[in-house]
Order: C-alpha cells, then sequence, then structure tokens
C-alpha cells in the first residue's frame, strides 16, 4: 500500500502527518517530536544536519546554517553555506527529505508521495517551487494546498456534522493567512482568503530586537552587517523573551558581545522589556494584521458578527498582544481546539486521504478558492494616445477553484502581427502595483485594422497553479504560456540539482541525537567562565572525539561525562527538546532572567 504523507513546510518548522486507522496521525522525527525546526546546516564533516542540531549550529556557526528560507521560495536567490550555494528549493527539499525518512522509519515503508502545504498567499512561482523541492527530495507532490484551508480541514474532519461560518487567522514565523470558510453537511467551502507572505512571528521577535538596540542608538540592519553573531544571538534571546512574555509581566534580554556571548554576571549587559514595552515595538505590525481580516470579511459578505468561531493557528497566535488583539477585534474569544502548530499537518494528512478515498472521511467534500486576482497588462487609449500599464483581471480573486476562464483582447495597431501579454497577480489597478507571473508572445495575428482578436484563457487548478493560453481565433493557432519570471528549473537543471542534494549525506538517524547534544554544549562554552570554560571543553572533546571515530564503546560514556559536567554547572539538558520547548518557562539556560 503506498501512503500519501501531508506536509506542513513551514518557515520555521515543518511537520509530517499522515492518515492511518480513520484518523490524521503526527510522524515523530528522531528526536521523537513532531515539530521539525526548519533549520539547514551543514556540520564541519560535511553531513547535512535538519532540525534541532541545525538550529543549535546556528547560535555558534550562522555562517553553516540557514533558517527562514522559505521567505525567498520562487526568487531565485541563492544562499551560502560553508562554500556552497543553495537556493530556498534545495534548502526546502532538505527538509523534505529528512521529514520523508522520519515518515519511512515510522510507517516501516518508502514514502513516495506527498500533499504539501504553502501559505494561501504563496505565488504561482513560489508553488512551483515548492512542488520542485518535493520532486527534488524524491516526493512526488500530489498536491499542494493552502495552509489555513489544511487548518480548516483538521477542524471540518472533527466537526463533520455541524453548520457553521469560521474565520482562520494563521501567524505562523513567516506568513500571515486568513480564511473564512463554511461547513454544511460534511461540505467545507472555502468562501474567501486574503494575506501577507511577509508577515510572521520572526518580524515580533525583529521588532524587539530591533527596539533593544535602538534603546543603545543602534540601528539592527547595521549591527547585523558589523557583528552577525551578536544579532543571531540576541534574536535567540528575544525568542525567548517574546514566549515568556506569556506568562511574565516583565523579562529581561541579555545583550551579547560582537562575539555571541552572554554574560551573566553584567548588569549592564541586560535590558528589561515589559508587555507594554514589547507592544509599542510591534505596534506596527499589528496594524498590518487588520487589513487582511477586513479584506476577508469584505469579500466574504460577512461581519464579525456572522462569525460562530474564530479560530487560531500558527505559533505566533500564541502571542498575547495577538490574542488580545483577535478578542477585541471580534468582541469575544478565539478558539484554539487543536493544536495550533499541528492543526496544518494534520489537515494534509486529511487531504491525502481524500485523494486515496479514504473510507473513514464518508462523503466530505472540500472547495477552495484563488486568492488573488489574476489577469494581463493592457493599453488604454486616451484620444489618440495608448498608455500602457493598465491591469485587466481575467480571474477575481476568490473564485472557486478549479477555474478556467477566457477573456478577448484587441490589437491597437493597423497590421499589429504579434501581441505580448504580460501576465500579473495582485489588486492593483496598475500592474506596477502588481506581481509579474510571466509572459506570453502570441505570433502571427492575421492583418488588417486595429482591433483584430486574441482570445486569453487562464486555468488556475486545485494546486493552485496557473496556466495561460492564447489563441487567435481566425486562424485557430494556439499559444501556451512562457513564464519568463520563471525561476523554476528545466528538466536538466532539476536533475542536476537533485545530484548535488543526493551528493550531500545526511548526518545518520542514530546519531542525531548525540550531535545536537555537542552543539548545544558548544554554544555554552562562551558563556560559562574560564574556570569552568576547561571542564566544559574537555569533555566536548572527547564527546566529539567519540563521535567523530563513530567509536561506539565510547558514545555512551563520553555522553554522560558531558551531561554531568552540564549539570554541574547548572544548565538542563533535555534529550527531546534541546533547550527551547514551547511552553513559556525556562528553556534549559540558566539565569536567563533576573
Ligand atoms: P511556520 O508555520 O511559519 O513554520 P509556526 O506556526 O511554527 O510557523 O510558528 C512559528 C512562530 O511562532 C515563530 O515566530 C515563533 O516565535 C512563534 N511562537 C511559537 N511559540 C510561541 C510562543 N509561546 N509565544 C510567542 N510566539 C511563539
Ligand atoms: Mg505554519
Amino acid at each position: 500500500m503506498t501512503e500519501i504523507v501531508g506536509i506542513d513546510l513551514g518557515t520555521t518548522n515543518s511537520l509530517c502527518a499522515v492518515f492511518r486507522d480513520g484518523q490524521p496521525q503526527l510522524i515523530p522525527n528522531p528526536h521523537g517530536e513532531f515539530l521539525t525546526p526548519s533549520v539547514v546546516g551543514i556540520l564541519e564533516n560535511g553531513q547535512v544536519v535538519v532540525g534541532a542540531p541545525a538550529r543549535e549550529l546556528r547560535i555558534t556557526r550562522p555562517e553553516r546554517c540557514r533558517a527562514t528560507f522559505k521567505r525567498d521560495m520562487g526568487s531565485g536567490r541563492q544562499v551560502l553555506i560553508g562554500r556552497q550555494t543553495f537556493s530556498a528549493v534545495e534548502l526546502s527539499s532538505l527538509v523534505l527529505r529528512s521529514l520523508k525518512e522520519d515518515a519511512e522509519s515510522f510507517l516501516k515503508q518508502p514514502v513516495h508521495e506527498a500533499v504539501i502545504t504553502v501559505p494561501a498567499y504563496f505565488n504561482d512561482l513560489q508553488r512551483k517551487a515548492t512542488r520542485q523541492a518535493g520532486e527534488m527530495a524524491g516526493l512526488r507532490v500530489r498536491r499542494i494546498i493552502n495552509e489555513p484551508t489544511a487548518a480548516a480541514l483538521t477542524y471540518g474532519f472533527h466537526d463533520r456534522t455541524s453548520d457553521k461560518k469560521l474565520l482562520v487567522i494563521d501567524l505562523g514565523g513567516g506568513t500571515f493567512d486568513v480564511t473564512l470558510m463554511e461547513v454544511f453537511d460534511g461540505t467545507l467551502e472555502i468562501i474567501s482568503t486574503a494575506g501577507e507572505s511577509h508577515l510572521g512571528g520572526e518580524d515580533f521577535t525583529d521588532a524587539l530586537a530591533a527596539s533593544v538596540l535602538r534603546g543603545r542608538n543602534l540601528d539592527l540592519e547595521v549591527v547585523e552587517d558589523e557583528s552577525p553573531l551578536l544579532v543571531s544571538r540576541l534574536r535567540q534571546e528575544c525568542e525567548q523573551a517574546k514566549r515568556r512574555l506569556q506568562t511574565k509581566e516583565e523579562v529581561w534580554i541579555r545583550i551579547p558581545d560582537r562575539k555571541g556571548h552572554v554574560g551573566d554576571n553584567d548588569p549592564h549587559s541586560a535590558v528589561r522589556v515589559t508587555r507594554e514595552g514589547f507592544i509599542q515595538a510591534t505596534k506596527s505590525l499589528m496594524e498590518r494584521l487588520k487589513e487582511p481580516i477586513r479584506r476577508v470579511l469584505r469579500d466574504g459578505q460577512s461581519g464579525p458578527g456572522d462569525l460562530d468561531e474564530v479560530i487560531l493557528v500558527g505559533g505566533a497566535t500564541r502571542m498575547l498582544v495577538l490574542r488580545q488583539f483577535v478578542t477585541d477585534f471580534f468582541q469575544r474569544e478565539p478558539q484554539c481546539r487543536h493544536n495550533p502548530d499541528e492543526v496544518v499537518a494534520l489537515g494534509a494528512a486529511v487531504q491525502a486521504a481524500l485523494m486515496a478515498d479514504d473510507p473513514a472521511l464518508g462523503d466530505m467534500v472540500m472547495t477552495d478558492v484563488c486568492p488573488f486576482t489574476l489577469g494581463v497588462e493592457i493599453c488604454r487609449r486616451f484620444g489618440d494616445r495608448h498608455n500602457d500599464g493598465y491591469f485587466s483581471p481575467i480571474i477575481h480573486r476568490n473564485t472557486t477553484i478549479p477555474v478556467s476562464r477566457e477573456e478577448a483582447y484587441f490589437t491597437i495597431e493597423p497590421n499589429q502581427d504579434e501581441v505580448m501579454f504580460n501576465i500579473y497577480q495582485g489588486e492593483g489597478r496598475k500592474v506596477k502595483d502588481n506581481l509579474k507571473l510571466g509572459e506570453l508572445r502570441v505570433k502571427g495575428v492575421p492583418p488588417g485594422p486595429a482591433g483584430q482578436q486574441v482570445n486569453v484563457r487562464f486555468t488556475y487548478d486545485l494546486n493552485g497553479l496557473l496556466e495561460v493560453e492564447a489563441r487567435v481565433p481566425q486562424t485557430g493557432k494556439m499559444f501556451k504560456t512562457l513564464l519568463v519570471n520563471n525561476v523554476s528549473l528545466t528538466g536538466a537543471e532539476l536533475q542536476a540539482a537533485i545530484a548535488r542534494m543526493q551528493a550531500l549525506k545526511s548526518c545518520p538517524r542514530d546519531e542525531v541525537a548525540n550531535r545536537q547534544l555537542l552543539l548545544f554544549a558548544e554554544k555554552l562554552v562562551g558563556e560559562v567562565n574560564k574556570e569552568e570554560r576547561r571542564g566544559l571543553e574537555q569533555a566536548l572533546d572527547q564527546f566529539e572525539q567519540a563521535l567523530d571515530e563513530r567509536d561506539r564503546g565510547q558514545f555512551q560514556h563520553t555522553r554522560q561525562g558531558l551531561l554531568l559536567v552540564l549539570e554541574s554547572l547548572g544548565f538542563r539538558y533535555e534529550e527531546n527538546r534541546g533547550y527551547e520547548d514551547h511552553d513559556a518557562g525556562d528553556h534549559g539556560d540558566k539565569k536567563t532572567d533576573k
């Protein structure tokens, strides 16, 4: 039996789930966790680590790691890790490969197919990039679905018989989506969706870091250029502070030195942040959340009072500022019946089950919409002048998908034998405010006066991928899209990329936990005093040597030694969680609060 897994490929965390025994279930990674941080690192021995160990590595060796690359999907941007360059697609493929391995180990069978989720607001290029990342990881991507839709599927699956209007608010690490949906009689209908693909919890962390530095007359970007280690460590401090503000009225943030070290004893190196201070630092971000919510309600012809439930999804909806904002905006408490970190992956598994016709779903049906308007650039005539740059919509936002629409356009010059269609996505009246997706050149328009007809057909499929065709009715000649903005790879390029990724060996599964401990302890070297440092380094050296030599006899012994040293220094290391768990509170680092 082939299993289709459901994957939530997040900016911050990724998860994998499968539908079994009539239920969606999450799949654990080698650390026994469901959340795998979307961080990729390359160890000095050339092995790839994904998840918690890579996140540890990122603190001490930011140049060997990459995170938040989902933001660059579809952009063609390349980043350096060590001496190798990677695209966001390649880095994502390494995360997917790791999840695929987790699934294979959990299911005890090969996995070749997946449903992958993307932010509703991901454009065509970002969706194609995601599909390609899947292929690169050896996964046939059976369907790309929108994250809030997947979240809605989890709610809808457990609430199939109800009759409700729901609003899903999904604030993840890097993206914000809002979706209005209705459940009735086993049918889940997405009514409207809106969002921002560059707004998430990481921006709240950055805003906090920027405000801390501003308090010292420093600019985050300038400091980041000069001392990346300082900023990578400060971000971690701010991330923890942001979480702790859920339970504490005020927290202390330690400001690292240029090498990224934080001292425990220097009172000048810490600043106090209150809840109010956090609200002030993130005010402009909160403002940006309002517009997509208003738009979704407007498009769905609903008001806050028409909703039966407001559902929160995504780790960043744990922030008190956000909950308060939602409560004020909707005049009701938001719902969180399913774990906000997990609903998207679970919903992807429900979608996988829908595709596999799993009998547990009965006749549940789901319909989705196209989240943005798609169209072409046109000229407008003013007297005898033609001005170009206007946007002519072909598929309007929030049209139910799949959808195929045709529009007629006309030549503007006599004997014009060629028409160039520039294809755009967005809501602007002029194309300069929208995103260019590609272009389509139509040749061989028959001679004649201006006004010769060319038809353009847009087809938007269930994956949210666009296909554009043009036809000259007089000759019947057809033309297909040529995406100039297309950063997705050609067949040969893809094969080359696959080969390059395959050449990168993953850190063996049975070694990952040890690598993580090593990286965790390495990070602490800069935090202890010089007497403590010697003992710690010694234990580290021995453990590292045992690891490098793959000397199993010494693994346990030196590991135990290192754990003892850590304990004697007052650091708590939790095998399955590393230092950063998802509850507010202490995270294994000592004395982070004063
Ligand atoms: P993504 O789907 O983009 O991977 P997640 O849904 O996993 O993102 O959310 C990650 C974001 O949630 C991060 O920015 C993280 O800082 C934030 N986050 C997670 N837990 C908390 C918490 N307890 N308090 C505040 N923010 C949190
Ligand atoms: Mg998410």
